[in-house]
């Protein structure tokens, strides 16, 4: 509906780009509808039309903490956007925005309010008199709310809308109102008036163009259009939900410390699903290292749940079944996909068990000490011999209050890469060390048999 909307008013259509910033170094993931579409508004790149609307495949880990615990936050989630490149401005992008959520979806607008950057009189006067919300219905915020920047590149004052979801989802506490951290009143949409480029030290000049970004969370969208809990009750998402229950005996809804570990797994197979799509694979550095460290967190969260053997490739069908529609490089390469899923958790049920129960003794012997921080060389080697990311081993220390020698772990891992930098300057140029060879017992003798036979039929 938003796409075929956007359309109707001139936009064109595109696909969600890859996860994988294409050209862009200040970026890791994808994280929003108009990173990769930063060229076309800082004028480098022409854009195939001035006005374009995605659905944007995004990952946050900044989140992370978050997941489960939030009703309204994924690591993974699908944003809505329309953009122009030097066309229309505030006044267009605020018309369309009301339009839609109120005519097209039909939400009730007097469950949704506007807000605007502190200063930005402009955007103010286009929701009092051209929408005709009430003053004391629209909200000033200031930068950290309203002022839209990620990394380097266009930014620029925003327009959020958010939705009262009713007052049982509020915190309660005097005062909970628009902009309140709780989940009552929902961030649904951020329309960006992006008009200056930061050239990622701070500095702001004004963009030979004005533009319009804008980005709506289409699982929050579905939230309040299905009236349900949280983003893990959408439709689409329940399928996997209750997956993730079936695997692990569990029935959502009913255990509130089971269900955050229900809905993180739920979340987590999302993004390693869609990450390995487009091509990331497991690793210790960069976006191998992030998909490493979701997969790994839910195989945990799984544990947490009592579930025993592999289970996320399982989960990561599900995934590709609900989702191969809109992305159809799902199930293009979904072979690959559970296979990648299958090995790297495979890697990691053979030591996790053992890193858990190392981990208990460490932390039975801190408390016998009165010790309240985990010596960095212990997490180095919870990490190098169990496979465990340092955040994972921060995330199950700090459920007991205790913390990790954060220092001492990167001082653990400099003095094992300086070591390994030593170990190869003994090696031959080809980098492999020749030792090796010397090593292998003499009488052992093999026959190449590749040039008549595969390795499949010849069942080595
Ligand atoms: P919040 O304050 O709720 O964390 P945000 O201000 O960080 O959201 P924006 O950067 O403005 O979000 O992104 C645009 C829209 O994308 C949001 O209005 C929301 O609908 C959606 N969105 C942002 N983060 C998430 C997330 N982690 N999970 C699901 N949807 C999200
Ligand atoms: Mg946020
Ligand atoms: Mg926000
Ligand atoms: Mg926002």
């Amino acid at each position: 509906m938003f796409l075929d909307f956007m359309e109707s008013k001139g936009h064109l259509k595109m696909k969600s780009f890859s996860l994988v910033p294409h050209n862009d170094n200040s970026l890791l993931i994808i994280n929003s509808g108009m990173a990769p579409l930063k060229p076309y508004f800082t004028g480098q790149e022409i854009p195939p039309r001035r006005r374009v609307t995605t659905c944007q495949k995004c990952i946050r880990t900044g989140d992370i903490e978050n997941i489960g615990k939030t009703a309204r936050h994924g690591t993974f989630f699908e944003m809505l956007g329309n953009f122009s490149f030097g066309d229309y401005f505030k006044k267009e992008a605020i018309a369309w925005s009301w339009e839609f959520l109120t005519q097209v979806v039909g939400l009730d607008p007097d469950r949704l309010y506007p807000s605007v950057y502190e200063d930005d009189d402009e955007a103010f006067e286009l929701w009092n008199k051209q929408q005709g919300i009430p003053a004391e219905r629209i909200f000033r915020f200031g930068k950290e709310d309203n002022f839209w920047e990620h990394g380097s590149g266009p930014c620029g004052p925003c327009s959020e809308i958010y939705y009262d979801r009713g007052e049982k989802y509020g915190c309660g506490k005097p005062g909970c109102t628009v902009g309140c951290d709780c989940d009552r009143y929902m961030e649904v949409w951020n329309n960006v008036f992006s008009q200056f480029n930061n050239d990622g030290h701070g500095h702001y000049t004004d963009l030979i163009q004005k533009n319009i970004d804008t980005g709506m969370g289409l699982e929050r969208l579905a939230v309040a259009v299905q009236d349900v809990d949280s983003i893990f009750d959408v439709d689409t998402l329940r399928a996997l939900t209750d997956h993730v229950g079936e695997v692990a005996h569990a029935v959502y809804h009913e255990d509130e410390k089971k269900d955050v570990s229900i809905r993180i797994i739920t979340d987590h197979i999302r993004s390693v699903t869609f990450m390995i799509s487009d091509g990331i694979m497991p690793s210790n550095e960069g976006r191998g290292y992030v998909l490493r460290r979701l997969l790994r967190r839910a195989a945990r969260h799984g544990r947490i749940l009592g579930i025993d053997g592999l289970f996320l490739s399982e989960l990561a069908k599900v995934v590709i079944a609900t989702s191969k529609d809109g992305y159809p490089e799902l199930e293009e390469k979904k072979e690959m996909i559970l296979k990648v899923i299958s090995e790297e958790e495979n890697k990691f049920n053979k030591t996790i068990d053992q890193g858990l129960t190392i981990l208990e003794d460490l932390e039975a012997a801190m408390k016998e000490e009165g010790k309240t921080t985990l010596d960095g060389a212990d997490a180095f080697k919870l990490y190098d011999t169990y496979g465990f990311p340092l955040d994972l081993t921060k995330e199950i220390l700090e459920e007991k209050g205790f913390d990790v020698d954060e220092e001492g772990f990167k001082e653990n891992m400099e003095a094992q890469r300086q070591a390994a930098r030593k170990a190869r300057k003994t090696t031959n140029y080809m980098g492999a060390d020749v030792t090796v060879y010397q090593s292998i017992d003499p009488s052992v003798t093999s026959k190449f048999i590749g040039y008549d036979k595969l390795v499949s039929d010849s069942k080595i």
